[in-house]
């Protein structure tokens, strides 16, 4: 993942030139706007992107403007991504209704639990809208199991402090547990410490 949006659009094209020839044509890239652009510059970068042949733009405007993310997601090649700031099925159906994004990036802690983010995954379907949960990559393993169309797992390995073993992967391949539940161990030991010290998780440390 690589944050786009340096003052100058030249900038963001040497950094992300940078990357391509260190990772090789055929590795994933992908990118974030984190809502910073306006339509006009969104455009430009977007037209950018193009030539590096990347797996999706993420955000790259306000998360509430479904009407210029429609107008970007229809004037470039480059797959948009929205999702991580959406909170209601709602706002979903109106992107997805809108042709304004081809990744959902849903959050299973922001949408409100299990039952609405796979309302939202199977209203993607419905769309032929491809699905990668934003996050918590520990709950959304055995999620993006379930349904047929999210072949990727975002990697923030943020919960390992706090669980007695991290998820399975092998060559890039996420596994689910054969645990039951969610197939979370969580390590009450570490948890109860954190909680009697008054510390909060520092992600910096996972
Ligand atoms: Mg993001």
């Amino acid at each position: 993942m690589l944050s786009i949006g340096r003052p100058s659009l030249f900038e963001d094209n040497r950094r992300l030139r940078a990357v391509r020839e260190a990772v090789g044509d055929e590795f994933e890239i992908m990118t974030d706007g984190n809502q910073g652009f306006s339509i006009s510059e969104a455009i430009r970068r977007a037209r950018m992107l193009e030539d590096y042949n990347i797996a999706w733009f993420e955000e790259p405007l306000p998360a509430d403007d479904v009407l210029q993310h429609s107008r970007l997601a229809n004037g470039t090649s480059v797959p948009i991504a929205i999702g991580e700031s959406i909170y209601s099925l709602s706002q979903f159906k109106d992107y997805l209704v809108a042709g304004a994004c081809s990744i959902i990036q849903v959050d299973v802690a922001r949408i409100g639990g299990i039952s609405p983010w796979l309302k939202v995954a199977h209203l993607a379907e419905a769309f032929n809208v491809t699905v990668c949960p934003h996050f918590l990559m520990e709950l959304h393993l055995p999620l993006v199991c379930a349904i047929p169309n999210a072949p990727w797992l975002e990697y923030i390995p943020q919960l390992d402090l706090i669980t007695e073993a991290g998820i399975d992967i092998e060559n890039g391949i996420a596994r689910p547990s054969h645990s039951p539940g969610l197939g979370i161990k969580w390590d009450w030991d570490a948890i109860s410490s954190n909680v009697e010290n008054g510390s909060s998780y520092n992600i910096t440390e996972a």
